[in-house]
């Protein structure tokens, strides 16, 4: 599976980053750094990066099988 970001929605609220701080991460600027943009996310990450996915409040975030 991958998780695509729509980061021209992203605000930055790092909710994402909370339930999956293997895969996402948020600068001192707010800005959004997904660790495996465009690549399998490895087993060990999918069930937190599904519940990031979840959790985003605006929808940036969608599960790609
Ligand atoms: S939870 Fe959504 S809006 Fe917040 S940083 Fe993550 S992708 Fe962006």
């Amino acid at each position: 599976m991958k998780v695509s970001v729509d980061h021209a929605r992203c605000e930055g609220h790092g909710l994402c980053a909370e339930q999956a701080p293997g895969v996402f991460s948020l600068n001192d600027d707010a800005e959004l750094t997904h660790h495996f943009e465009g690549a399998e996310i490895p087993d060990e990450h999918r069930t937190a990066s599904r519940a990031a996915a979840g959790a985003c409040p605006v929808g940036a975030l969608r599960v790609v099988s």
